[in-house]
């Protein structure tokens, strides 16, 4: 189905949906010159620096986890496509039982509210403590996200299980407390620890304008990148582009090369 990428895991079935999609400027990756900007893109088979904005639903018999919600209307046509998403698979708003957010970008936590309503109603609500902490009575997308669901925030940390088998991968840096989640044995939601394939994986120390801390960002980058590769695991990301939405790493040089899964 358009916009829906699927894997099956050991211990849930796995759906990778784009709320929508754009291209990042340049401006994005400020330590790309232009030149290397051309060749990462060319490798990749790209002409520009595209990015799908991505949410997850993990399946477990009836019980439905939503990893965050992309950017529902607070970007216009670049985003708002998830209610679409989770139509076409069965899915209503109402049957979300849990509502993990890797982290409250505005690309990853505006959908979660219809004008200044919840749009998941049933849904306990879990994100990392720092992540609850630093945009807490903050203006913007994310301290209306959090006053909204008051009462319904849960809050998480390093190996939490979230559902079960799926449980918290800590990766500071692009916010606070911005984190992926482990799947089973063989597959890792790695948030935001890559915004472009094309350009990051090739050289993983390279940071974005986004990362709220570029230093530990890289770190978080690094680590999870290396741990992928050596074990062989499967990845998605929030922003992972087709055909690589589900994919696995091989090490090329200083960096890495990514394979569909
Ligand atoms: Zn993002």
């Amino acid at each position: 189905m358009e916009g829906i990428a699927r894997f099956e895991a050991d211990v849930a079935e796995v759906f990778c949906l784009a709320d929508g999609g754009a291209d990042f400027g340049a401006q994005v990756f400020p330590a790309v010159d232009p030149e290397t900007l051309a060749l990462r893109l060319a490798a990749a088979g790209d002409s520009t620096i595209r990015t799908a904005f991505n949410v997850f639903l993990i399946r477990q018999g009836d019980a439905l986890t939503l990893v965050d919600t992309g950017y529902g209307a607070l970007a216009g046509d670049k985003g708002g496509q998830l209610p679409a998403r989770l139509a076409a698979l069965g899915v209503a708003p109402g049957d979300i039982g849990t509502l993990v957010f890797t982290h409250l970008h505005g690309d990853h936590c505006g959908g979660a509210l219809v004008g200044a309503v919840p749009a998941f109603p049933a849904a306990r609500i879990m994100m990392h403590a720092a992540e609850l902490a630093h945009w807490t009575d903050r203006d913007g997308p994310a301290s209306a996200v959090i006053a909204a669901h008051a009462g319904r925030i849960v809050t998480v940390a390093q190996g939490d299980a979230v559902a079960p088998g799926v449980t918290v991968w800590e990766l500071p840096g692009h916010t606070p407390g911005h984190i992926g989640l482990r799947i089973g044995a063989g597959l890792v939601i790695v948030g935001d620890i890559f915004h472009s394939a094309a350009l990051q994986l090739p050289a993983p120390e390279t940071a974005t304008i986004y990362d709220v801390d570029p230093a530990m960002a890289t770190r978080s980058r690094k680590a999870a990148l290396a741990e992928i590769a050596a074990q062989d695991l499967v990845f998605t990301g929030g922003h992972a582009v087709d055909p690589l939405k589900f994919a696995r790493l091989r090490v090329d040089g200083a960096g890495y090369r990514a394979i569909a899964a």
